[in-house]
């Protein structure tokens, strides 16, 4: 699943590609994708709209239309993007398409059929369902050494646990929750409220540093209009991951076997030397 770097990466190049274009024609393919309205809603409501620019809010790709109308675009676990010239055929899997000024489409293909979209009054955007509980943009102010604090002091789960909880603390996910621990030397299993405060500031450095480098790095990468999501940092031939995905392997700084644990069903990874409870 994409995780906050790879939304950014994946809303950038789509800012840069279809910002200021017009959609001549929308078209939903499956209804479960965006439940909330009908195949002919979606086309109505799409239609000729101007896509003003793309942004995102926690994992989620926001399309600002003309007309007070934003479309709310989650990838879930496969969702993809593809900007396709008119010659070239849809991807098996195409669950909606957007027919853009010039000829070329917009797709949206989704193997796994978790993918969600959802049509808002861009006035209400952030009073939305998806969008309303989620915690603070880890890169914003708001996302303060005070306010990481006071999530930690009121939690009694684990703390991996914790960080995966977009409510609390947004955008990372379970790569970037072990990549963080260890960069801040705190076990993945402490109980949340029992970090004390210089290893909690200590531990919002780490995010923070490791989903800017993530996003730092993906800026670095080409956009390929048909393949949006083939620069994913995750999924770079050689990921410099310190932790993540490396049971057994030597850990980077002192040697010793990088653990896997399982927490909520899924995998943490972390250095038993290192990070210390
Ligand atoms: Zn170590």
């Amino acid at each position: 699943m994409p995780e906050l770097p790879e939304v950014e990466s994946i809303s950038r190049s789509l800012d840069a590609l279809v910002r200021g274009r017009r959609i001549a024609a929308a078209e939903l393919l499956r209804q479960r994708l965006a439940p909330d309205v009908t195949f002919d809603g979606f086309a109505a409501t799409l239609r000729d709209r101007t896509i003003n620019f793309v942004h995102r809010r926690g994992k989620h790709i926001l399309f600002d239309l003309t007309g007070d109308t934003t479309l709310i675009v989650h990838l879930r676990m496969s969702g993809r993007f593809s900007l396709l010239p008119a010659e070239r055929e849809n991807p098996k899997f195409t669950h909606a398409q957007f027919h853009l000024d010039g000829g070329d489409r917009l797709v949206f293909d989704d193997q796994r059929h978790f993918g969600l979209m959802k049509i808002v009054p861009t006035a209400q955007l952030f009073e939305s369902k998806e969008l309303a509980k989620l915690a603070p943009e880890p890169f914003s102010d708001e996302f303060s050494t005070g306010y990481f604090c006071g999530v930690l002091k009121a939690s009694k789960k684990p703390l991996k646990e914790l960080l995966l909880d977009q409510t609390r603390v947004c955008g990372v996910g379970n790569i970037y929750a072990s990549e963080a621990m260890f960069a801040a030397g705190i076990h993945p299993g402490i109980r949340a409220e029992v970090v004390s405060k210089p290893r909690a500031a200590r531990l919002r450095e780490a995010v923070i540093a490791v989903l800017r480098e993530a996003v730092d790095f993906a800026a670095t990468l080409p956009v390929d209009p048909e393949n949006l999501e083939g620069s994913y940092f995750s999924g770079s031939d050689d990921p410099k991951w310190y932790v993540y995905d490396r049971e057994n392997e030597p850990c980077r700084n002192c040697n010793s076997p990088i653990i896997r644990i399982k927490q909520a069903g899924r995998s943490t990874y972390f250095c038993r030397i290192c990070q210390r409870r």
